[in-house]
């Protein structure tokens, strides 16, 4: 494996750190104290200026207004937009847009792509993915109490769900629901629907009070009912039955993104602890940075960050080459090992910036708060650490479920 960075990569690098000094960074101080709806407006102008840089929807294809980059070259840039709590939405990169890009150049169908696809690779619009049930574990995805019934030519949607992210504002949902219920194989119950969210019977409720902020737009999450939600027979996005495998689908690539972001989060994290660490000091002449223990959290963050770094890459490198289901185990690897490597870094940078730490003057605190759902959201750690335990387990013997 050649981890060897392109005069491509190290110009992807160089372009998005520049571009957000300039442009992100100085928006921060807003977002953190005032949230995200005060900075949307300024934001909007820095999109427009993040297309003309040609990495706006990099992880699109050319032919569809994206960026074309590779796996491990998106890799590199993830990192760099990690650094801001708002830069991969500056580029278009954002959660749920990019999977949902992502799903729809995989499994739409032309009028599907053209019609939904393309506006979201511009940016003109944003969309969610309403997968997740407040009555269900979300943890076991076969189990889906929303169902859509065929009437016509026409499918009809009832159901609950929570937890969709950027709900509020977005143009399209897609919907996972039983179009199956009776289907004896669970994986193969439910199905992939987009619904326009102007369709009568879509319903946002609202959004959702997630440690103490309800945020608004693209940073928020969304409570949704579908109250017979009709939509035409042709909105099925790939095969009915599908539904499962293509939710599955959407998190391999995906996990890539969120991991390298996280990354990018620790790098600035630990930045801001060692800028923190040298200008405190405990007497004169006595910095932080001169505390063994500190000394410690900052070695051991570094260590791990590397680490985390190059098995992300590894996965990244293997997806490309043999695709996401021969990396299911190094997909799964690295969804619970970053996350707690970013809680542990995230931490140990707020510990050393002590009360400062708590205030919204450093975006430690808004990706405390924000971040923390990392160990839960794209599967819970948990489930990841089982299937990997289990698949090393069965090679000796350990029967199968
Ligand atoms: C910030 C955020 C954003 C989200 N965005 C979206 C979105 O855009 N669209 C969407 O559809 N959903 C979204 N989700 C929902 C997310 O996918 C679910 O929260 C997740 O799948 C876990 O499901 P659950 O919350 O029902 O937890 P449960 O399934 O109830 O699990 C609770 C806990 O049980 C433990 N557990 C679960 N399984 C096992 C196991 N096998 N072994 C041991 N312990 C286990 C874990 O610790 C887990 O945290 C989001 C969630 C969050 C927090």
């Amino acid at each position: 494996m050649d981890f060897s960075e392109t005069p491509r990569m190290r110009e992807i690098h160089a372009l998005a750190r520049e571009f957000l000094a300039r442009e992100v960074h100085p928006l921060e101080p807003r977002l953190l104290h005032e949230g995200f709806g005060a900075v949307e407006p300024l934001l909007a102008e820095r999109r427009v200026r993040a297309k003309q840089t040609g990495l706006f929807s990099a992880h699109m294809p050319e032919e569809y207004g994206g960026g074309g980059l590779s796996l491990l070259e998106l890799a590199g840039l993830g990192e760099e937009l990690g650094r801001s709590p708002v830069g991969h939405y500056v580029f278009n990169l954002q959660a749920p847009d990019a999977g949902n890009m992502e799903l729809l150049l995989a499994h739409g169908s032309a009028e599907q792509r053209e019609r939904f696809l393309r506006p979201l690779v511009a940016g003109e619009i944003r969309s969610c993915f309403t997968m997740s049930e407040p009555e269900l574990a979300g943890s076991n995805p076969t189990r889906i109490a929303t169902v859509a019934t065929r009437d016509g030519a026409a499918w009809v949607i009832r159901g609950h769900k929570w937890f969709a992210s950027s709900a509020d504002g977005a143009a399209f949902a897609i919907c996972m629901a039983a179009t199956a219920p009776e289907e004896t194989d669970p994986h193969r119950r439910a199905s992939l629907l987009i619904v326009p969210t102007d369709t009568p019977g879509f319903e946002l409720v609202g959004n959702l009070s997630v440690m103490g902020h309800r945020g608004s737009g693209w940073a928020s999450h969304g409570e949704v009912a579908y109250h017979g939600a009709r939509v035409p027979r042709e909105n099925l996005l790939g095969e009915e039955g599908d539904g499962f495998r293509l939710a599955q689908e959407r998190l391999g690539p995906g996990r890539i993104h969120h991991c390298m972001r996280w990354i990018g989060i620790c790098e600035r994290a630990l930045d801001l602890l060692c800028r923190r660490a040298v200008e405190r000091e405990l007497a004169p002449g006595r910095p932080l940075a001169a505390q063994q223990m500190v000394q410690q959290w900052v070695a051991e963050s570094r260590a791990e960050i590397h680490g985390a770094r190059l098995m992300v890459l590894h996965a990244a490198w293997r997806i490309e080459r043999e695709g996401a289901a021969a990396a299911r185990e190094e997909i799964a690897l690295i969804k619970f090992t970053v996350a707690r490597t970013l809680q542990r870094v995230l931490d140990r940078a707020l510990q050393t910036h002590g009360a400062l730490g708590m205030t919204d003057d450093t975006p430690l605190a808004w990706w405390w708060a924000h971040e923390r759902a990392a160990r839960i959201y794209d599967g819970a750690d948990e489930v990841h650490i089982e299937s990997v335990a289990r698949r090393i387990l069965r090679g000796y013997g350990l029967a199968a479920r």
